[in-house]
């Protein structure tokens, strides 16, 4: 595990370094995220791409909480393969923003989201990793045998459905 392990550190430091490019986080609040752990969720989550986890709040030395305030950010096992290292840098940077203690998702947050460089991207690259995310967490394809149409499920059809164009009932191929 030390592959992973070596690819979350270099993408800390690369979020950190790009942070320190925008001018709105001051060396402190670099020097405070460095010590956040980062870890992986479920290879099975699907919607979820990144989470951050707070230590309960009985231990935290602050009331507004801050980086010191965090147990672990977690984010997507599949973010560690190269290709999705645009959208694993936002996701990591997404969760630093709530590290610095913007807990919810209103204006001030999207705000402050909307600086990284490359956050025009997000919506898309977002879409990209979930859809390949059901992809891989499929187990069935419903397949119709007249038109060949099919879709990917995590459960089997039992003939309970039928194909829009042709009207024939679909059938479940393991996948
Ligand atoms: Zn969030
Ligand atoms: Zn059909």
């Amino acid at each position: 595990m030390n592959n992973v392990n070596s690819i979350l550190n270099s993408s800390k430091g690369s979020v950190l370094r790009t942070m320190s490019n925008i001018n709105f986080f001051t060396k402190k609040n670099l020097s405070d995220l460095e010590h956040v752990r980062l870890g992986l969720l479920r290879k099975n989550s699907v919607y979820r791409h990144g989470v951050t986890r707070f230590l309960p709040r009985n231990k935290w030395n602050t009331s507004t909480p801050n980086p010191y305030c965090v147990k672990i950010v977690d984010i997507h096992p599949l973010l560690l393969e190269p290709e999705w290292s645009i959208y694993r840098e936002i996701i990591i940077f997404h969760e630093f923003i709530h590290c610095l203690g913007y807990l919810g998702h209103n204006k001030e947050f999207y705000k402050l989201e909307s600086l990284w460089p490359t956050i025009n991207q997000k919506k898309e690259q977002g879409q990209k990793f979930m859809q390949t995310l059901k992809q891989k967490n499929s187990t069935w394809k419903w397949i119709c045998p007249k038109c060949n149409m099919n879709v990917l499920r995590q459960r089997k059809s039992l003939g309970k459905y039928i194909c829009k164009k042709c009207n024939c009932k679909l059938i479940d191929e393991a996948i």
